[in-house]
């Protein structure tokens, strides 16, 4: 059932409605002389759990959160939360948060942590920050990054004179995805994904777990999508639990995914079932692609990826045979080997050639209207030396590259780089070598975290900022691009506790003592998003009732037939060939690498979510940490027996470089290929602050000190580091 706004409205106006923090529950004295139990409040924000951004309704009781739900008019929630979205109660409440500002008083890692006033640690922080620039220049501060916060101190590294800051969400994850789409395209396929799941006759995942990575929205249209009778191919090494549902799992020998998207990409060409009409009036290039794709027989990708052709062939005329209701899922962690961006071009190549892009079933469009930026500050920053935080990759993206400050970090080349803040991100669970990493960490003169937990990389640091939850604090507006546009508010829910202050708050009080007030012309974060509601002519108080408010007006997801529609790509065409990537000297299309197998003995480490985790940001989470407390290692049956491991088993992971993880237990299963071994991501925590966390499951990044970058957009691909695995005695 479709939920409406108007029903929404019902359900607020019968319980009572969206409160604001801080307005009195009306009292209800209705058996005299007791004290009246007080009158849940409904607010509306959006959920940090993830990046997904769900819309939620916090239940709120005499100023405690006792329950989160999704909220129904919000397109990313629909009325439901994953799992993670229920555990934001235990976020707030886990015993083991920052609670207030720390400084370390032991040298660099120590974590000798002694408590500190916020004017104190944000004192010490600017002081700093003056002699590195005074001695380096700005520039040699540094940002690493992720989520809401990011904007707040992207725009105070800049008003301070530093270019440089990155997000692992780009080189680390789902960059080259990006790149591919825009170079084919001209447009990134969007954040969350424009799928039209819900139309799709035919879905192909390619190493991309839907239902275990629980992305709210995604997930219930793939449901949807499944339970209408869609064809589901999966291709993974692993029987996943999408795997479970699909009609064709092909198990493929990792690192070959692009021979078989180059196979099918022939055969749909030589058997002629590509969608003509598309491709002649939307795409350039395409006999240029018929002569570079002729040799990607079926054949020849059975011996590359071990599927066998007849295979091949019968997906590649599902697929065909559907057209243009075909999803080829882009995936979102597309950081694998280290020709990222052309694996993603041959996706982007073939939902075009099935004529999927802004069809119905394939991948919709964006939505007509657009919001002009409205910025935290007019004033322009000051000018500074060229940026490095792109690294020398022609298509790095304006998200920068964490690699490239981490090697100017240690080479001090083009310039030194002298102070990082990382913010909302755990750079020890996110960033691969990690002995790097701390090499880096360690020609710092100054290191600022500010997150909510004590996460690994946070211990690190020189200077804590404890940041107030989702649930406690505004937050900028989210820009949603469903089928039509629409905005998200976050606002608090229940005042901060302990000594913590919302990101926007850290960076304007720090932008203070760095004399830099003009960057800053609002008291608090609400005047801002007044204001920016007033440019952008939206109601508000309407807005911060609801949680949520679209402009139906802007739909527009599929180009109509015959319509001639400009792609903004430079021709104006879908770009099977690729001028950009040819007059940067790469292959305009893409062509097969052969990537290094483990050797005899050795299983290829690779890695992924779990519904009830988001990544090791929850792992300590009480009610998360209950659903699952560590990871396993999944191995494969036949192998575990030649070696002597039973289900269960204790086991350590030996890497390459000799690099031992913690002890882990053993998934014996006919699940897995025996050239693999897996493992959910993020466990296996070194703070001995997250009490729950604390060394419970193996970290793959501690495994992950090899990574292979895509020369293209810079992306770090992560699934090159080979393991050997024994018992624990
Ligand atoms: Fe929150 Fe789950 Fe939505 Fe992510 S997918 S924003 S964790 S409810």
């Amino acid at each position: 059932m479709n939920i409406t706004r108007r029903d929404f409205l019902k359900i607020a106006a019968v319980t009572g409605g969206a409160v604001a923090v801080g307005t009195p529950a009306v009292k209800s004295v209705l058996a005299l002389g007791k004290k009246p139990a007080p009158l849940p409040q409904y607010i509306p924000t959006t959920c940090e759990m993830c990046f997904w951004r769900c819309g939620v309704i916090a239940k709120v009781i005499d100023g405690k959160v006792v329950k989160l739900e999704g909220n129904p008019i919000h397109p990313n929630s629909r009325g439901k939360l994953c799992a993670r979205g229920h555990g934001g109660i235990g976020l707030l409440y886990d015993p083991d948060r920052l609670k207030t500002p720390l400084i370390n008083t032991g040298s660099r890692g120590e974590a000798k942590f002694k408590k500190a006033s916020w004017d104190e640690a944000l004192g010490y922080v600017a002081e700093k920050m003056v002699k590195i620039k005074e001695k380096y220049g700005a520039e040699s501060m540094a940002l690493l990054t992720h989520g809401t916060i990011s904007t707040y101190f992207m725009h105070l590294l800049q008003a301070y004179g530093s270019p440089n800051f990155a997000m692992p969400s780009f080189a680390l994850c789902r960059g080259a995805r990006g790149v591919a789409f825009e170079l084919t395209f001209g447009e990134d396929v969007g954040n969350p994904e424009r799928l039209d799941l819900q139309n799709s006759k035919a879905v192909v995942l390619i190493g991309s777990h839907l239902g275990e990575n629980a992305h709210n929205s995604q997930c219930q249209e793939f449901a949807e999508a499944v339970g209408k009778g869609a064809t589901l191919i999966v291709l993974d090494p692993r029987f996943s639990t999408a795997a479970g549902k699909a009609k064709y799992w092909l198990p493929i020998r990792p690192a070959t995914d692009l021979a078989i998207l180059l196979a099918w990409i022939n055969l749909i060409i030589s058997e002629g079932l590509y969608d003509k009409e598309y491709v002649a009036k939307y795409t350039s290039g395409f006999s240029e692609l018929m002569q570079a794709v002729k040799d990607y027989t079926p054949e020849w990708a059975e011996r590359e990826t071990d599927i066998p052709a007849s295979l091949i062939v019968e997906t590649g005329r599902v697929l065909g045979k559907n057209k243009p209701h075909v999803l080829i899922h882009p995936g979102r962690h597309t950081a694998w080997y280290s020709d990222n961006v052309q694996r993603q071009r041959a996706v982007a190549i073939l939902t075009a050639l099935l004529g999927a892009y802004g069809r119905p079933g394939g991948i919709y469009l964006n939505p007509k209207k657009k919001l002009e930026p409205v910025f935290l500050s007019d004033e322009d920053y000051p000018d500074h030396k060229p940026e490095l935080n792109k690294g020398n990759y022609p298509f790095a993206g304006d998200e920068g590259i964490t690699h490239a400050i981490v090697k100017s970090t240690i080479t001090e080349q083009p310039y030194p780089i002298k102070g990082w803040f990382i913010t909302g991100c755990n750079i020890m669970k996110a960033m691969p070598n990690q002995k790097e990493t701390l090499q880096a960490i360690q020609k710092l003169d100054l290191l600022v975290a500010v997150d909510m937990m004590p996460y690994d990389g946070v211990m690190l640091a020189d200077v804590v900022l404890p940041e107030s939850t989702y649930l406690e604090r505004h937050d900028d507006f989210f820009v949603v691009k469903e089928r039509a546009l629409g905005i998200s508010i976050r606002q608090p829910v229940v005042q901060p506790m302990y000594d913590t202050k919302p990101g926007w708050w850290i960076a304007k009080e720090l932008g203070k003592k760095l004399g830099l007030e003009k960057y800053f012309p609002w008291n608090t974060f609400e005047e801002f998003l007044k204001k920016k509601a007033e440019i952008w002519g939206i109601n508000y108080s309407e807005l911060s009732k609801n949680g949520y408010i679209n402009f139906p007006e802007s739909e527009k997801p599929y180009i109509l037939p015959g319509e001639d529609f400009k792609f903004k790509t430079p021709s104006g065409k879908i770009e099977l060939v690729s001028k950009e990537l040819k007059e940067h000297g790469f292959d305009p299309v893409p062509k097969y690498t052969k990537h290094e197998q483990p050797p005899e003995g050795w299983f290829r480490l690779i890695y992924g979510r779990a519904q009830v985790h988001t990544f090791s940001r929850t792992t300590n989470n009480p009610s998360l940490w209950e659903l699952m407390e560590e990871n396993v290692a999944w191995i494969n049956a036949r192998v575990a027996k030649r070696i002597g491991i039973k289900n269960g088993d204790y086991v350590v992971l030996i890497n390459q470089d000799g690099i031992k993880s913690n002890k882990v237990r053993a998934k014996v299963t006919e699940r897995i290929r025996s050239d693999c071994i897996y493992i959910v991501h993020g466990f296996g925590s070194t703070s001995k602050l997250l009490k729950k966390a604390y060394l419970r499951g193996a970290d793959d990044q501690q495994l992950i000190s090899k990574y292979a970058i895509d020369p293209i957009s810079g992306s770090v691909g992560m699934r090159v580091n080979f393991v050997k695995v024994s018992k624990e005695v």
